[in-house]
């Protein structure tokens, strides 16, 4: 399978946590696509996964799809590594990006491909996906990058 936009480095470095699978994330890390919950009761979507539904409180989902593009809602700047595997990569930029087509659904990542100064609230961007052998498994993490024309 091969996804687009692909990256086989880490943004934040190889020595940085990777996510612990279960059944309610799998499709989010191992997809390549922007996958979310939605509500059997109610059509909500979440992210990330929960055991109740925020709306209506349901206990029933199933996963939608994006289709990966959105807008920077919020950003901000690390300057300090939280945690020695993150050193060499401060500073970087962590954004919770509105989807397009699931804009009360947020999605925290980094934007690649633009220095932490210039990315902005209501930057348009596309997901991106960073391949990593998760130990048997291979991992999709998600991440954004600027929209560009023709995108
Ligand atoms: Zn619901």
């Amino acid at each position: 399978m091969t996804v687009r936009g692909e990256r086989t480095r880490r943004h934040l470095g190889g020595g940085w946590a990777l996510p612990a699978l279960d059944a309610s994330n799998r499709a989010f890390f191992t997809s390549g696509r922007i996958a979310l919950r939605a509500c059997v009761d109610c059509e909500a979507t979440h992210h990330p996964p929960q055991l109740l539904c925020p709306k209506c409180l349901g206990t029933r989902f199933s996963t939608c799809y994006s289709t990966g593009m959105g807008t920077v809602y919020s950003r901000i700047v690390v300057h300090h590594a939280v945690h020695p595997a993150l050193a060499d990569a401060v500073p970087y930029c962590v954004v919770l990006v509105s989807l397009d087509d699931f804009p009360e659904t947020r999605i925290v990542g980094n934007v690649l491909d633009l220095p932490p100064s210039e990315v902005r609230i209501g930057l348009r961007v596309r997901a991106v996906f960073e391949r990593i052998d998760g130990g048997g498994e291979t991992l999709l993490i998600p991440q954004w990058t600027p929209l560009v024309p023709n995108d």
